[in-house]
């Protein structure tokens, strides 16, 4: 694995020879550095394709001195993982269902990452007792009903350490879905290899695997490889990303992200809001903007690759959706007003007469219960001696 992932030495810049980096002094960078993990992966490095200091795979792996700044809104736990962690590797925020952060260490390190105070070759990795501890817990809580291992990055971990966690998982009866939330599949694809698949695939619990992708471009043909090989091995994919500035903040982008899912079997799930993590105020939009971004988005893609919008509430009160309602009550209506795609409003229910309806037959609309139920039998009847 090592050898496949480039690692900026703390003294050192990331990249020198571009003016993006040049504007920067070294000192700069060598400070969110030293503050930051930096990594990024052989493969995703060949997925960038133009400048450095516009390319949207670029912007999400390779620091920024902008990361040195804290905005008034920046938080030092975003999302309350602190307060709702239970031991060491569990947070159980919802009732059915925990986090185990078996792992804080990750094939690339994303510069936007919520968890980003908290991971790296730095963090505390879970020990091995620590670890059963975990999986104690989880045996002990009749009420968990799904474990998600998330990031770091769980499928950084050998096969054979995944393959214990999993053996164990199965063995707690009610526990009854695993999910993996990963970015492996397109930041590093050569982990997904044949014997990881075989270990997936020989589950006896459904396998769930989000995998995290921002930008169409991510998806290389290995990439696109690994997540077929998932897909082969039995997991269902699911889809997520977070809506990020200057990286996919506009419809088309996330359009032919989600459309790019949808044709790998992946269906999008989540787009994330940004956290209000220190150092990423300059990934971060407005509500307002996302709101705009999102409505346009899904007014051009089909159900099955549109993601719900989601806000995780500071503080550790969980995720909502934050999609703009398509329908209002008007307190003094007893009907509801609901907006189409195309930006029209109707009412619900119509309070004018529809058209179609009017042009139906009389006898149609006048047919009494009976009546349809007798033409019904004698369909039945007659399909059963066709
Ligand atoms: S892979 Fe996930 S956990 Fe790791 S840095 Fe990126 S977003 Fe954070």
């Amino acid at each position: 694995m090592k050898n496949k992932i480039l690692q900026t030495q703390k003294k050192q810049p990331y990249r020198n020879s571009n003016d993006y980096l040049q504007s920067s002094t070294s000192e700069d960078l060598n400070r969110v550095a030293e503050r930051y993990d930096v990594r990024i992966t052989k493969a995703a490095i060949e997925t960038i394709r133009g400048d450095v200091s516009s390319d949207p795979v670029a912007l999400q792996y390779l620091p920024n001195p902008a990361e040195l700044y804290q905005d008034h809104q920046d938080l030092d736990d975003p999302i309350g993982d602190e307060g709702n962690t239970a031991i060491p590797g569990i947070i159980h925020r919802y009732r059915d269902r925990v986090l185990l952060i078996a792992v804080r260490v990750c094939a690339v390190y994303c510069r936007f990452c919520f968890r980003k105070e908290k991971i790296g070759p730095s963090a505390q990795t879970l020990s091995n007792d620590e670890l059963s501890n975990a999986i104690e817990y989880i045996r002990n809580d009749r009420n968990i009903w799904e474990v998600i291992l998330t990031g770091g990055d769980p499928l950084i971990m050998s096969t054979k350490k995944l393959q214990s966690i999993l053996t164990q998982l199965e063995d707690i009866d009610h526990v009854k879905i695993i999910r993996f939330h990963t970015r492996i599949p397109v930041a590093d694809p050569d982990r997904i290899t044949q014997e990881l698949c075989d270990v997936l695939s020989a589950a006896t619990k459904p396998i769930y695997i989000a995998v995290h992708s921002n930008h169409e471009q991510e998806f290389s043909d290995k990439a696109q490889k690994s997540i077929h090989a998932l897909h082969k091995a039995g997991c269902v994919l699911l889809g997520q990303a977070v809506l990020l500035k200057n990286i996919n903040d506009n419809a088309s982008t996330l359009d032919r992200l989600f459309r790019k899912m949808v044709e790998n079997r992946i269906r999008p799930y989540y787009l994330h809001h940004p956290d209000l993590t220190i150092g990423t105020s300059h990934f971060r939009l407005s509500v307002e903007e996302g709101q705009r971004i999102y409505n346009e988005m899904r007014r051009s893609l089909s159900g099955i690759a549109t993601p719900r919008y989601m806000l995780d509430i500071p503080g550790g009160y969980g995720k909502i959706d934050i999609a703009t309602p398509m329908i209002h009550k008007d307190e003094h209506c007893n009907f509801h007003r609901v907006d189409d795609l195309n930006g029209g409003t109707h009412s619900y229910p119509p309070q004018e007469p529809l058209a179609d309806v009017q042009d139906k037959p009389s006898e149609i609309q006048n047919t009494d219960k009976n009546s349809v139920l007798e033409n019904s039998m004698q369909l039945v009847h007659t399909d059963t001696h066709d």
